[in-house]
């Protein structure tokens, strides 16, 4: 069982303030330091330098009593010395006169006195034994004709830790009060800025699935968000897009099923008379099967265009030999285009190939070589012809045909698009040929034109990249999904 907390605030008002926070803290924590740490070094360096003139003050008013002949006395009767803290030691360190004032220092004994005197540490510090420090000047002091004499004079620090702790203290209140206020600021500003976002919330949450031509109106004045508003724009106008396409498509897509059904549904209708003779009933027959052989394309054509737009056309991409798959179109279309008396011829200008699934290009140029049977006249000629162009392969397929005007050229490759509704259908299409093509093309990496004129003919020409060298070494065969 765990008993972590998660303590990151999960709103980024919260996360900014915080941060806003942490940082100045930190700077004015710094620099607090910093100036308290200067403050602390000048405060020693000027109370050293204020011992120093007092102790040396001090030396120029002993220097007369010390002089003579009983110094001991001659102190011990001065009223004016009574306030100083100062100790007069022999040569030796050993104190000869001790002032009521002079506090009882621990660790300064004769020798360091001794030794400070010598010029070594001529200022130092001392506890006494109630714990108070204090700072010792050490100054020697020559006689004529007598010994010298140290005097060590004594300067409490308290005066000047109390500075130092009311320094500390007032930065602590300024810094809390700081924090405080800036706490308050940085709420407020990150509030402020952040308030055009619960804007675009509810506008985004206003915005349902069957209103989605409503667009995010919110101007927020800052970059960064309007941005966001035009990003979310540029989604819903393309999820508008596709879900008309997708509405449109599903009722194309019922529309084209209920038609040969209700063909079907019909001719059982007459069937079902008593009257009809045996050939009459075969007839009917025949008309069924033929609905059902275009009810079962349609079904399909539609699995293999769900398929293509979930991604799942193919796994991996295989060479393929261009030429082979247009010389076996070739031969399928052929059987096709017999009936009609329609010539159909290969040229192949190169050997290429590609990259990617062979029986999904196949069923492209399928799909294209069938529309130029479908809608071409008897007797004429379509040619397929197979090249290169620079770095592309080339599949040119020209009929001789009825042609695309230039009014329908444009939407020739949407799904259930016809020119010519009636005349499509009673070829036998699904209405969805070109689509597959265009897609298998597209997931190929390459892409299909056209050009045509009415009652002259159409030509449908495919590039498709020339793979690198390396891309054509003979891999495991590609995991087709089979939807033909
Ligand atoms: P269909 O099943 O109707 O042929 P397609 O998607 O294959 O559906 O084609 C869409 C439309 O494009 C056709 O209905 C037809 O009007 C036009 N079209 C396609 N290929 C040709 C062609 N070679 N010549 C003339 N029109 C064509």
């Amino acid at each position: 069982m765990s008993f972590a907390i998660h303590v990151k605030p999960r709103s980024i008002r919260t996360q900014l303030t915080l941060w806003y926070l942490l940082m100045l803290g930190s700077a004015l924590a710094a620099f607090a330091t910093s100036v308290f740490l200067i403050r602390v070094a000048t405060l020693s360096r000027e109370v050293d330098a204020e011992l120093n003139i007092h102790a040396q003050h001090l030396v120029a008013v002993l220097e007369p009593r010390l002089l003579e002949l009983d110094p001991v006395l001659a102190l011990a009767n001065d009223q004016r010395l009574l306030d100083e803290p100062f100790i007069v030691r022999a040569r030796s360190g050993a104190p000869v006169y001790t002032s009521p004032t002079f506090p009882p220092l621990r660790g300064v004994d004769d020798a360091a006195a001794v030794r400070a005197a010598r010029g070594g540490d001529s200022l130092m510090s001392a506890d006494d034994s109630t714990g108070n420090t204090f700072r010792l000047a050490t100054l020697l002091v020559e006689r004529t004709g007598a010994a010298p004499l140290v005097v060590q004079v004594a300067a409490p620090t308290e005066p000047d830790r109390a500075i130092l702790r009311q320094l500390a203290a007032t930065m602590l209140v300024l810094f809390v009060l700081v924090l405080a206020a800036a706490s308050y600021g940085g709420s407020f500003i990150a509030r402020r800025a952040l308030r055009p976002v619960d804007a675009i919330v509810g506008r985004v949450r206003a915005i349902q699935a069957s209103r989605l031509e409503e667009r995010l109106d919110v101007r927020t004045g800052s970059e960064e968000l309007d941005r966001l508003v035009d990003t979310l724009n540029g989604m819903l106008d393309r999820l508008e897009t596709s879900m008309h396409g997708a509405r449109r498509f599903a009722a194309d897509a019922s529309h084209e099923l209920q038609t040969p059904i209700a063909a079907m549904r019909a001719a059982l209708d007459v069937g079902l008379r008593d009257e009809l003779s045996a050939p009459e009933h075969r007839a009917l027959a025949g008309e069924i099967v033929a609905d059902i052989d275009r009810l079962s394309a349609l079904v399909r054509d539609l699995r293999l265009l769900a398929l293509a737009d979930a991604g799942h056309l193919f796994e991996r991409a295989e060479p393929v030999d261009l030429g082979l798959v247009v010389r076996e179109c070739c031969e399928i279309v052929r059987a096709v285009a017999e009936p009609k008396q329609i010539v159909v011829s290969v040229d192949v200008l190169a050997e290429v190939t590609v990259s990617g699934s062979a029986q999904h290009l196949r069923r492209a140029l399928l799909n294209l070589a069938h529309n130029a049977v479908r809608y071409s006249p008897d007797g004429s000629t379509i040619q397929m012809t197979i090249g290169r162009l620079d770095t592309e392969a080339v599949v040119a397929l020209v009929d001789e045909g009825c042609g695309i005007s230039p009014e329908d050229l444009p939407h020739i490759f949407e799904r259930f698009y016809r020119a010519d509704p009636a005349r499509a259908r009673d070829t036998g299409g699904t209405g969805l040929g070109l689509a597959i093509a265009d897609h298998i093309v597209r997931t190929h990496g390459g892409r299909i034109e056209v050009s045509s004129v009415v009652d002259q003919g159409s030509t449908f020409a495919v590039f498709l990249p020339l793979p690198a060298a390396s891309d054509l070494t003979p891999a495991s065969p590609p995991q087709t999904i089979n939807a033909f």
